[in-house]
């Protein structure tokens, strides 16, 4: 049986789910980045937002306020500075951030019978998807959630040039061997390119501990080898 989402196949203990536990761990972190990049859109709203050089010192002159970004405004929705107002809803195009994530969270709350919880000013949806992810991940529409967020977060990161840092990590997986571990940022779990193990930091720590002595070990008595067999010059 393979995960609805990925289509990587499931383990045992996943088959009740429709987001496998990696596809898990990509939505929390997407979900989590999304208010961290809010700042960064905020500052990219204007057209060149960035100083200018060699203006030091201001003329006194008043300028113009400089034109506003098509695609960020979109991204910001109707809360964003300079709100343009679509009373006749017939903005075309792609959705806000704040509609996405309101409409997946609407859903939820609407399965969850309970009342959507009213946000506070700036903040948008992705924490009470978040506090509830462990049912969208047995629902069927989490494969449509997970398509939409992943576009979303093309579109932000298109904008702000700002993504996760993906660091390969010295010790080799401890399920395939491969040297394929990956840390991210903002994700919860540790995975491996090759086989798609997931570790928790606390877990590749004990590994590391565990294998890198030997590595070591390893890797000195070859250095060591090489440099006998190669003759002085
Ligand atoms: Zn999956
Ligand atoms: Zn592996």
């Amino acid at each position: 049986m393979n995960c609805p989402t990925c289509r990587r196949s499931l383990h045992p203990d996943e088959t009740h789910r429709t987001a496998c536990v990696r596809c898990e761990n990509r939505l929390r972190a997407w979900l989590r980045e999304i208010p961290l990049q809010r700042p960064l859109l905020e500052a990219s709203l204007h057209i060149g937002a960035a100083p200018a050089t060699g203006r030091l010192g201001g003329t006194g002159r008043a300028h113009a306020p400089l034109p506003l970004r098509e695609d960020v405004l979109t991204l910001l929705g109707p809360a964003a500075p300079g709100t343009v107002h679509d009373p006749h809803h017939d903005q075309t195009g792609p959705t806000p951030i704040h509609a996405v994530l309101y409409a997946w969270a609407d859903r939820l709350a609407d399965q969850l019978g309970h009342a959507l919880p009213a946000l506070r000013p700036g903040d948008d949806y992705s924490y009470y998807v978040l506090a509830n992810l462990r049912h969208v991940v047995t629902r069927a529409w989490v494969t449509d959630m997970y398509a939409e967020l992943r576009d979303l977060i093309h579109r932000i990161r298109a904008v702000t040039r700002t993504e996760p840092q993906r660091r390969v990590q010295e010790a080799p997986c401890p399920s395939c061997r491969a040297f394929a571990l990956f840390e991210e940022d903002w994700q919860t779990y540790l995975d491996c390119e090759a086989c798609g193990l997931l570790l928790t930091p606390a877990e590749y720590r004990a590994h590391h501990a565990a294998v890198m002595p030997t590595l070591y070990r390893i890797g000195v008595l070859m250095a060591a080898a090489t440099a006998e067999e190669t003759p002085p010059s």
